[in-house]
């Protein structure tokens, strides 16, 4: 009896799990492989950051999909290298063969090489990532509203983030909006009047990619809603209570968030292969690695330049390569070939805050609250799991009506031992 082929998934991120819902089912032996038993969407993680949603909401189960795809089978493992040659990849579980490899284990924060930022601030990657802050802000108001000096009271207060892409812009104003309606309430004797957030963005606008309306609305709205939006400003050093930008500027902050940047995961450091910026590993414009026709990369981790721009690390492409990949293996099982990977890019958006979004999408614009629905309904349609949508979408209501965000919970102090 021959034995089925056997696709290694490597990351079940956007592209990973595309990749496997493809070749399910389609007589191949399908491995799926990652560090967490989850996919997570990172999309959300801000919301989980800002105590909007339950960290399980915006995460689902591996097992549980491998579950409903026939022939597909999960290993958690990571993943530390690839050897080309014997056809295996490299776990701390062992060695795993493979006739076909997807890789797509995305990407890591970029502190460009900044070492003070790097210990001293804050990012959002992975689901414990968003807890730590969540803990950290609420701490930061349990801190200043027993703090006599008040500078200290202030500095506690303050957040400042970097980064004016959609991470920045969303995060902002989540957090003056935790901060305005929920926080001003639980905090009757602190002046959450007093608190900042700093959006401080190193070009001239925010939104980078969005037409010039939409930019101008996005900074509008936030500015409107008191977010402090610091343009053509750079942080280039930090500390555990001030932010320093490059024109000397010292901000007193206990709070700083990075997302100005991703570069590709670990995984391609260790990958025998050339590296473009930000470690992306160039691929052929069918995916595969050059000199590899057996091993896709997909996703953040791949560098692929149409209509002589790389395309962006975002999901919507990490999306399309999984189902290329997919499709492209199961072209060469049956003897043919695909024409190379297209990206369609069907738009971009950010949501600003409440009834506030910004979207551009075939050929049209949308901002305020059209665009704002457009946004829950598209995540919503994203996010994976029946059950995570109507959690998600119960918090979203709960918070439109009532103002509240339940989950205000601190489940860690900084410094504090469970033992
Ligand atoms: C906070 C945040 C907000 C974002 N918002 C948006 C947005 O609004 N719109 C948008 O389009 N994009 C957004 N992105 C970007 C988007 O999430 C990524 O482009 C997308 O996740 C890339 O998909 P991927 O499949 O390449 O990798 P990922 O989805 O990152 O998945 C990688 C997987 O690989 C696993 N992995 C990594 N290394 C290893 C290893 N060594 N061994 C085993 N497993 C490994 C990880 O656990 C993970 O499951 C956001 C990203 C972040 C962090």
């Amino acid at each position: 009896m021959t034995k089925n082929k056997r696709v290694v998934i490597a990351g079940m991120g956007f592209g990973g799990i595309r990749a496997a819902r493809v070749l399910a089912g389609r007589g191949l032996d399908v491995v799926l492989v990652d560090r967490n038993n989850y996919h997570l969407f990172q999309p959300l993680l801000y919301q989980v950051a800002t105590a909007g949603l339950e960290q399980e909401s915006i995460a689902h189960s591996v097992r549980a999909m491998a579950r409903s795809w026939s022939g597909t089978r999960f290993h958690l493992a990571e993943v530390a290298g690839v050897n080309f040659i014997s056809h295996e990849i490299q776990t701390d579980n062992g060695l795993l063969p493979y006739d076909y490899l997807v890789i797509g284990a995305g990407s890591v924060t970029n502190f460009f090489g900044l070492e003070s930022v790097k210990r001293h601030a804050f990012d959002l990657k992975e689901l414990a990532d968003a807890e730590i802050l969540r803990n950290h802000i609420l701490t930061a108001f349990e801190r200043a509203v027993i703090e006599p000096d008040p500078a200290r009271k202030r500095a506690l207060m303050t957040f400042v983030i970097v980064g004016g892409g959609p991470t920045g812009v969303e995060f902002a104003g989540a957090l003056i909006e935790l901060v305005h309606f929920v926080l001003a309430k639980d905090y009757p004797d602190l002046n959450t009047g007093a608190a900042r957030v700093v959006l401080v963005e190193a070009t001239d606008k925010l939104l980078a990619s969005m037409p010039e309306k939409l930019r101008t609305y996005t900074l509008k709205k936030l500015r409107s809603m008191s977010v402090e939006v610091l343009l053509n400003a750079r942080v280039v050093d930090a500390g555990p209570e001030r932010v320093v930008l490059h024109d000397g500027t010292v901000i007193p902050a206990h709070t700083l968030f990075w997302s100005a940047g991703v570069k590709a995961a670990a995984l391609s450091d260790v990958l025998d292969a050339p590296h473009k910026a930000g470690g992306r590993i160039p691929v052929e414009p069918d995916l595969t690695l050059p000199g590899h026709p057996d091993v896709y990369v997909i996703g953040d981790m791949a560098y692929l330049e149409q209509d002589g721009a790389a395309l962006p690390m975002i999901a919507p492409v990490a999306m399309q390569m999984g189902i290329y990949s997919g499709r492209a293996i199961l072209s060469k099982e049956r003897g043919t070939t695909l024409p190379p990977f297209c990206y369609h890019d069907k738009g971009s958006m950010a949501t600003i805050g409440r009834n506030a979004a910004v979207a551009s999408a075939f050929g049209m614009d949308f901002r305020g609250y059209l665009a704002w629905l457009v946004w829950l309904l598209l995540h919503l349609y994203y996010l994976i799991g029946f059950r995570n949508r109507i959690v998600v979408m119960l918090n979203w209501v709960w918070y439109y009506w009532f103002h509240e965000r339940q989950v205000r919970l601190i489940t860690k102090r900084e410094g504090q031992s469970h033992e």
